[in-house]
């Protein structure tokens, strides 16, 4: 078995945005020779997701809506976490859109879905920060 890693670095210049990275993982993947496995993608940041969805502008848009709902960002006393930080609200952001995806490699390529793209979701940004892509198979 082959193993694969490498390490993606994002500074967004807004401290909330969702990246396309599809095809920074599909170049990794090429890169590791493998064609047959497992493709794990993940943020190494706590205040950032790795998610599949839609590259449709509107739903991204409706992300930020629901995730403003569900845990605004102001004001930055409503949370308990933040005192030296203001990032309360991203925590919160990030585990309901998750750490990481798993996808198959079937045939040197990624196995997804006709819709499903790849993101780098930001709700703490405007610094660097690292997304970590390990492949495993042969
Ligand atoms: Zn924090």
């Amino acid at each position: 078995m082959k193993s694969f890693r490498k390490e993606l670095w994002f500074e967004t210049q807004q401290r909330r945005a969702y990246v396309n990275i599809t095809p920074q993982v599909e170049e990794t993947l090429k890169a590791s020779g493998i064609k047959e496995g497992l493709i794990l993608v993940n943020a190494m940041h706590i205040t950032a997701s790795v998610f599949i969805n839609d590259d449709e502008s509107g739903l991204h848009v409706d992300f930020e809506k629901w995730l403003e709902k569900l845990a605004p960002e102001k004001p930055h006393s409503q949370y308990a976490h933040n005192g030296n930080e203001d990032n309360a609200d991203a925590h919160l952001k990030r585990q309901i859109m998750g750490r990481e995806v798993v996808a198959a490699i079937t045939g040197g390529k990624l196995d997804l879905g006709p819709w499903e793209q790849i993101f780098y979701g930001e709700y703490d940004g405007i610094r660097r920060k690292r997304v970590l892509i390990k492949i495993i198979g042969e």
